[in-house]
């Protein structure tokens, strides 16, 4: 997996002071995308053991909430492989950050209908993520007065209580 960059911190991107990596690598090529250079899966640099140990110091003091994915797409098969180690340490590390993953796939058809069933880690990385801002970024459903989100049609998803009860829920308040 390559990235674009990490953000040491982060505001705009979830609540809170975050850490945020923009993966490399991106099929939905959306019409006026905000970050058009992240769709090639080579852009950037490596994803390595150097930049899991770099995220983990960062996320290190408590005043830092919690670790962003975007990118790019980080729900692209490739990069669902790359994320895994690095979750995997963060949640073992710090239990209590929150992550959040913004994703131009949809919650519903794609990650529980398709990738689930047909991919071995994403189960495991669902079982990491605490909230999935899922959805295309649709230009003609704009709005600047969105929490965390480019366009209305996009959900601000509570993964683990969806996945508990089966039924797609929200967050409250975004
Ligand atoms: S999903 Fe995000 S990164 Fe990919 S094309 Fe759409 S806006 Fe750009």
């Amino acid at each position: 997996m390559y990235y674009a960059d990490i953000k040491q911190y982060d505001v705009a991107n979830g609540p809170g002071v975050r850490v945020s990596l923009f993966v490399s690598g991106c099929t939905h090529h959306c019409k006026n995308c905000f970050n058009e250079v992240a769709w090639d899966f080579h852009y950037g640099n490596e994803f390595t053991e150097r930049e899991i140990e770099t995220i983990l110091h960062d996320l290190s003091p408590n005043y830092v909430k919690g670790l962003t994915l975007l990118g790019g797409e980080p729900l692209e098969h490739a990069n669902q492989q790359g994320l895994l180690p690095l979750l995997r340490r963060v949640h073992e590390t710090y239990p209590t950050k929150d992550i959040w993953c913004f994703t131009g796939y949809d919650f519903d058809r794609d990650v529980k209908g398709r990738m689930m069933k047909d991919w071995p880690e994403t189960k495991e990385l669902f079982s990491y993520i605490d909230v999935l801002v899922d959805g295309k970024f649709v230009e003609a459903l704009k709005s600047v007065a969105l929490r965390f989100k480019g366009s209305s049609n996009q959900r601000t998803i509570d993964v683990k209580r969806s996945l508990e009860c089966g039924e797609t829920v929200l967050m409250e308040g975004f």
